[in-house]
């Protein structure tokens, strides 16, 4: 399968020996790194994507989920078009981000005030900063297998110290009795407890709501601020999972798709607490509020993602990994997930908490990945799945059917 790839893609070889050359492993997104290279895209269209050698794609990586309304929405492209017609940035504020920042407060519990960065890492960042300056603590909660951005990566093994911005205490995903054991250790320095509903990166993994309800309580208990990575989930309905469980976080952090593929981030949440930015904790940041995505996310969000369109993503979604589960039932393969995003597991039962794959799940994961992109469906290299607006239910006929073939091909190897 990997010499498959290699011969069929020419001209990505040809680019990465370049790339190389100017930057270590070959790219600036870490994601993108993997091996023998990675496929280069030239061009997009919906949910198609073409890549250097010709060959054409369904995509169904959805920029990691920041792709989430296709390559080509007219409103979006308009909307981008008229920004730059005016000139680009222009050291001001503007309606754009007025705009934004209202329909972001009316749609997530959680807001009720925000402020815009130009990613999902930043987002975190100022979230956590927040948290610190209004508790004048100085710790944060993470879990293991979280991903908050590229400082902010906390796998199993767990990290390195000293390439970790702020201090912070690991607990385990999905088990509430070590959560409050950490929480409560610690409850005198605890700023923050910073999570994903689900792990995204960390293989879509839903959080158990009443996990979820243990760390709002425990934040009160301790008086630490909780925090909701949203950046990915924050497709799951109008307004989150937050919104879908009833379980509201005290900041919020987005980014993602909410600017209509642009660059973006935000975070946000309890007014006492954002109050700090208004004198006393400084934010600047020369593109926070740069106009084209503000422009695009007005759009986005206001026009195209409505609560509406979210409920109704999160429903094919749900009924995509319903079956993908069916074609491996019976053997240790299958989809974990929620909505429109879901990640392919080799093992039975799936599930429920991260947990460090073995060398084997390590190679079907990658033969997956490269009979995917032999039968011209591209998808994130872990073997996720993001699924994007222009998805039709012909594409997910589609991909049920090469999972299929997969699975029939490679029974032996499942079994
Ligand atoms: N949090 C989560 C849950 C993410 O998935 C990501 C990006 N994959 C980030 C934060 C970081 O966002 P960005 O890449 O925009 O910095």
């Amino acid at each position: 399968a990997r010499a498959l790839y290699t011969a069929a893609r020419p001209n990505s070889a040809a680019l990465h020996e370049k790339a190389v050359a100017v930057m270590p492993g070959g790219n600036t997104r870490s994601v993108l790194a993997y091996g023998p290279f990675p496929t280069a895209m030239t061009r997009g269209e919906d949910c198609r994507l073409w890549d250097l050698d010709g060959r054409e794609y369904l995509d169904l990586c959805g920029e990691y989920t920041a792709g989430l309304f296709g390559h080509s929405e007219p409103r979006i492209h308009d909307a981008l078009h008229a920004v730059l017609k005016r000139g680009t940035n222009l050291a001001a504020v503007g309606e754009g981000e007025v705009k934004l920042a209202e329909l972001l407060c009316g749609r997530f519990p959680s807001l009720q005030k925000v402020r815009f960065t130009n990613s999902g890492t930043e987002a975190n960042l100022m979230a956590q900063t927040a948290a610190r300056a209004f508790t004048s603590r100085r710790t944060c909660m993470v879990f293991r297998g979280g991903y908050h951005g590229g400082v902010l990566t906390f796998p199993l093994a767990g990290p390195s110290p000293a390439t970790l911005p702020l201090p912070f205490v690991m607990a385990n995903y999905n088990d509430a009795a070590d959560a409050t054991k950490v929480a409560r250790d610690n409850a005198s320095d605890l700023a923050a407890i910073i999570i994903e509903p689900m792990l995204g990166g960390g293989g879509c993994i839903p959080a158990r709501p009443d996990f979820l309800q243990t760390l709002r309580d425990l934040a009160d208990e301790t008086g630490a601020l909780l925090v909701f990575d949203e950046v990915m989930t924050s497709r799951m309905s109008g307004g989150g999972v937050q919104q879908r469980l009833g379980i509201t976080p005290d900041l919020t952090a987005l980014g993602k798709y909410i600017a209509g593929g642009m660059s973006f981030g935000a975070f946000g949440g309890r007014d006492d607490v954002m109050a700090l930015f208004d004198a006393k904790l400084p934010h600047a940041g020369t593109f926070n509020n740069n106009v084209l995505s503000m422009a695009a996310g007005k759009v986005a969000m206001g026009e195209i993602f409505t609560p509406e369109a979210a409920e109704k993503l999160f429903t094919r979604g749900e009924s995509l990994r319903a079956r993908l589960n069916e074609v491996g039932k019976g053997l240790p393969f299958g989809f974990t997930g929620m909505g429109s995003m879901m990640t392919v597991h080799f093992r039975d039962p799936l599930p429920e908490a991260p947990y460090a794959a073995s060398a084997e799940e390590e190679s079907l994961r990658e033969l997956f990945f490269f009979d995917m992109m032999a039968a011209g469906i591209y998808l994130a290299r872990r073997g996720m799945v993001a699924l994007s607006l222009p998805v039709a239910d012909s594409d997910f006929d589609r991909f049920v059917a090469a999972v299929g073939e997969f699975v029939e091909a490679r029974r032996e190897l499942l079994q």
